[in-house]
């Protein structure tokens, strides 16, 4: 399994990093994206990706709600962290924790849209109470060749449908899938699983029978085996092909350990 999406850099995994990935590698993940949110957090998330090299790669970005007055500093410190990265992220737009900066969170995620397309590299997309604001500015930019996963998807079938005309996105799914009357099983349902990637975004959104307490990515087998049991699939076949998914967008090589 690859685990689209974690923060192990947080400071939530400061006190057992070490014992976090050897629990992930006898999950049978081989490996893990870094989505980046700021100025603040990349230190960390280099020492992480640093440290466990080859199993962890790093996206750099801005975040969405990271955005505020001093957004030019930020993104151009963002811009220079993009060598090395496997991917833009994690950008976006979010409008429920607050729209104050709404009008520049946009301004931000079409710039950081447009590196994308220059440096051929996908997208991690957080969108979060803002679908419309999304679309627009995807069908703005049409930036070319863009890819990416939206990740921690909590839209409809039809928003992520039109998504898909401004380029090809995938479905990041989470432990929200394992929730109780989740929307998302009613979409899942309808996604190919050619569509999706799974996410644990630890250390937040952890799945049941955790929820509740930390997130980890060894927690994404609970995620495989919900996903396997909507779509009426064998774990193993879900995994191999979610994987693939993954091998392929961030062009990573498979790993066996
Ligand atoms: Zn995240």
């Amino acid at each position: 399994m690859i685990d689209t999406h974690t923060h192990l850099y947080d400071q939530a995994f400061d006190p057992d990093r070490a014992e976090v990935v050897a629990r992930a590698h006898a999950a049978g993940v081989s490996a893990c994206i870094l989505p980046a949110i700021d100025q603040s957090t990349w230190q960390a998330q280099q020492a992480c990706t640093g440290f466990f090299s080859g199993f962890c790669h790093s996206a750099s970005g801005l975040h969405p709600t990271s955005v505020n007055e001093n957004f030019r500093e930020e993104l151009d410190f963002a811009r220079q962290t993009l060598p090395g990265a496997v991917a833009v992220g994690e950008i976006g737009i979010d409008a429920y924790w607050s729209r104050e900066f709404l009008k520049e969170q946009v301004e931000v995620f079409e710039e950081q849209l447009s590196w994308a397309s220059e440096k051929d590299l996908p997208v991690i997309i957080h969108c979060r109470s803002a679908f419309p604001e999304l679309l627009e500015s995807l069908r703005r930019t049409r930036s070319s060749g863009l890819r990416g996963i939206l990740h921690a998807w909590s839209g409809s079938t039809e928003v992520f449908t039109e998504a898909n005309r401004y380029g090809h996105f995938l479905m990041g799914i989470g432990g929200v899938i394992t929730y109780k009357n989740s929307h998302l099983v009613n979409v899942l349902q309808k996604t190919s699983l050619t569509e999706i990637v799974l996410e644990t975004d630890a250390p937040w959104l952890t799945p049941s029978p955790f929820r509740g307490h930390r997130n980890e990515s060894s927690y994404l087998m609970y995620i495989l085996a919900k996903v396997a049991e909507i779509k009426g699939l064998s774990p193993e076949e879900t995994d191999s092909r979610t994987t693939q998914n993954a091998l392929s967008l961030f062009n990573l090589k498979p790993c066996n350990e």
